[in-house]
């Protein structure tokens, strides 16, 4: 057995627990070593009978004297048991479970757990935990006197399950595993060894070795997490050349001559550090994050007009079709005029595009149909990881292209440091001139009839438009049929029930791209007045003329998430609204929302939700690439710092440590590159 070994193969799991445990997204041995618990029942007081007392929780073994079951005047059954040690005898009950008649008979030597109670003037156990001791030597107990793991349990896979199909595996297995951290490492931060820490972790001592394993888990996942973002960060300097750019200042000047407004401070400083990389023969690795607005695509073109002015050609990803759309007008207003030919890749097209300059798509359809000529600059946009894979693709003849990545999604700088430590990170901190606030309540359910008012007045005195982003159904990363019918069901009682005097529009996933595109025009010209949309629509989208963001169900997503929604409307700088329709009536929740009343910047909420909620919430749904940690936590800035600290030192040395070098390369697999 190895820790690669799959559960199934374990003693006591079968193929219908395997399944369960994939669930909890346990597939192998040591997947299930690492499902550690989240707290433990401290059952470690051991008792005489005869020294019991009411209130207290303890543990106690003896033998049982009797076992029955018994039926209540209800009709309730109730199990009785007698337990005795030399110095007295106690009840234990348990409630509706027959079938324990049949596991604890009299004679078996016992161990129970729980609290004592009164019951009349005798003392009793209720519904305690207990297991059975074998005849031989005496074992190590796992469910009773001692602390007690307590783990996160789906349907039919109890603690008490885990723990049996654990425990054997801590015993006979976890002895024999070797470290793979540096021993100077464990030595300097003091952190327990392996085995140790498994064990400790599972069926600790006291609470203090608990702690003492967790500690070194936390510090194994973070340092992980590191090294890989720099072995990433190593093999994308090290594997190929990109094309070494001239940059013609003048021609740059012209550029931003002919724009329509003054780039911005922060679009100038990222534009210089965008070109510095672009002046090297390393493939760039650029993250440019600015909040919705922040203006990254016209960042964007200037880099795509350096490329062409160097003689290459740049491709532009966005995540769905109609983002590309709207990128290619955006780059073919600021280019063509400069000689540029942009070309669009778009669904239904069947031939494989060749002759252009800069070729805009969606993701797939570049990988799959693009021939490129001289690929010298990729631009991603609303997306984190452009994995190695899809890079390796685009490689041609040793020459990578340079890459710059696009987010609107603020990214707390301690999970930029871990997650994201391969990349460069470029900061658009700062909007173009003239933007507005825009105005945004949380609107509780009895208000909902008066908002609807209020925007049917919006709409047809003041000629706005509406976004109505449908309920949020699942958390998943892909739009379900759920939210797709939840969507056009919306629709439909909008326009039945409550709009029956405006013009309506229907946009989601599922339809064709010509269906999209044509609403999206509708509702560009004005012909649409609201546009009940999925969330995962939203991503990017840009209607000048739109100025009010209605969303359903708001609690249940991310505030940054919420904050690039309503970065949708008021996009030409007019006032602009967002109402927060919240089904929830929990307070904290409702203040959570109201964050967002007074919160305007994307990075602030992402903090703010990284400690109210964890990071799994920041990037809400839509994003790939992010997961949560399970041990350590991004707000641990210090742990963060230190284990970056050892990172940077182990990884130029890597290979001296053959241990963590494997490790490190299954963990890769497993967790970066899910793709
Ligand atoms: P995002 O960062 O969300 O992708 P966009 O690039 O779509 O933002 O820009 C939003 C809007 O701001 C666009 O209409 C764009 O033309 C405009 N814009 C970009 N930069 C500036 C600027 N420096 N001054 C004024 N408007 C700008
Ligand atoms: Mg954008």
């Amino acid at each position: 057995m190895i820790l690669a070994t799959p559960v199934e193969q374990l003693p006591l799991i079968g193929p219908a627990y395997a399944k369960r445990l994939k669930k909890l997204g346990i597939t192998t041995t040591q997947d299930l070593l690492y499902h550690f618990p989240f707290r433990y029942l401290d059952y470690s007081l051991l008792s005489p009978i005869g020294k019991l007392q009411a209130g207290e929780t303890v543990s106690l073994r003896g033998k049982v004297m009797a076992m029955k079951n018994e039926y209540t005047k209800k009709g309730r059954k109730i199990q009785k048991a007698v337990v005795a040690d030399k110095s007295g005898e106690i009840q234990v009950i348990w409630f509706n479970q027959p079938f324990l008649i049949k596991t604890i008979t009299p004679g078996q030597k016992i161990g129970i757990s729980g609290k004592v109670d009164w019951f009349g003037r005798s003392l009793v156990l209720v519904s305690p935990e207990y297991e059975i001791f074998k005849e031989g030597p005496k074992k190590e107990t796992i469910h009773t006197g001692r602390l007690v793991p307590l783990y996160h349990e789906t349907y039919g896979l109890s603690s008490k399950w885990l723990r049996s199909r654990i425990a054997p595996l801590v015993k006979k297995f976890v002895p024999g595993l070797k470290e793979f951290l540096p021993k100077q490492i464990l030595a300097q931060h003091q952190l327990m060894e392996f085995n140790q820490a498994l064990k400790n972790s599972h069926f600790p001592l006291n609470q203090k070795s608990a702690d003492e394993a967790r500690k070194r888990f936390a510090f194994e996942e973070l340092f992980l997490l590191q090294l890989a973002a720099l072995q990433r960060k190593k093999s994308w300097q090290k594997q190929s050349l990109a094309f070494r750019f001239q940059l013609d200042q003048e021609k740059i000047l012209q550029f931003s001559a002919q724009l329509p407004f003054e780039l911005t401070l922060a679009q100038k400083r990222t534009l210089r550090e965008i070109f510095q990389d672009l002046g090297k023969d390393q493939p760039m690795n650029r993250l440019l994050e600015g909040d919705v607005g922040s203006g990254k695509t016209i960042v964007a073109a200037a880099a795509i007009y350096v490329a062409f002015l160097n003689h290459k050609q740049a491709a532009l990803m966005a995540p769905t079709q109609i983002l590309a759309q709207q990128h290619y007008q955006t780059l073919k207003q600021s280019l063509s005029p400069l000689g540029l030919k942009v070309a669009l890749l778009i669904g239904a097209q069947k031939e494989t595009a060749t002759d252009f300059d800069c070729l805009v798509g969606t993701h797939a359809l570049i990988h799959r149909r693009a021939q490129f000529k001289q690929l010298g600059l990729v631009v991603i946009d609303e997306q984190h990881r452009f994995g190695v894979k899809q890079r390796g693709e685009l490689i041609k003849k040793n020459r990578a292209p340079h890459v710059l990545t696009m987010t609107a999604t603020p990214i707390p700088r301690t999970i930029a440091l871990t997650l994201y430590g391969d990349l460069d990170l470029s900061l658009l901190d700062e909007m173009p001139p003239g933007r507005q606030k825009i105005k945004t309540w949380v609107v509780p359910p009895q208000k909902r009839a008066a908002a609807y008012q209020w925007m049917r007045e919006q709409v047809k005195n003041k000629k706005d438009q509406a976004f109505i982003v449908c309920p949020l159904i699942e958390e998943s990363s892909v739009e379900t049929m759920q939210s797709v019918r939840a969507a056009t069901a919306e629709k439909q009682r909008l326009a039945k029930e409550v709009f029956p005097d405006l013009k309506l529009g229907l946009l989601h996933g599922r339809l064709k791209s010509q269906e999209k595109e044509k609403t999206m025009e509708q509702f560009r010209k004005g012909k649409i007045d609201i546009l009940v949309a999925t969330p995962v629509v939203e991503v990017g989208l840009d209607i000048p003329t739109a100025t009010v963001m209605l969303i359903e169900t708001a609690e249940r997503f991310g505030l940054a998430q919420l904050h690039q929604l309503r970065g949708r409307v008021g996009r030409s700088g007019q006032q602009a609204y967002c109402l927060l329709f919240s089904e929830s009536l929990s307070k904290s929740s409702i203040r959570r929302l109201k964050a967002l009343e007074k919160i305007n910047t994307g990075s602030e909420l992402a903090e703010l939700d990284l400690k109210l909620r964890g990071p799994g919430e920041i990037y809400g749904t839509q994003q790939h690439g992010f997961f949560n940690l399970k041990v350590a936590s991004f707000s641990d800035l210090t742990l963060i710092k230190k284990t970056r600290g050892e990172a940077e030192k182990i990884i130029a040395q890597i290979k001296r440590y053959p241990a963590l070098q494997a490790r490190l390369k299954e963990y890769t697999i497993k967790v970066i590159e899910p793709n």
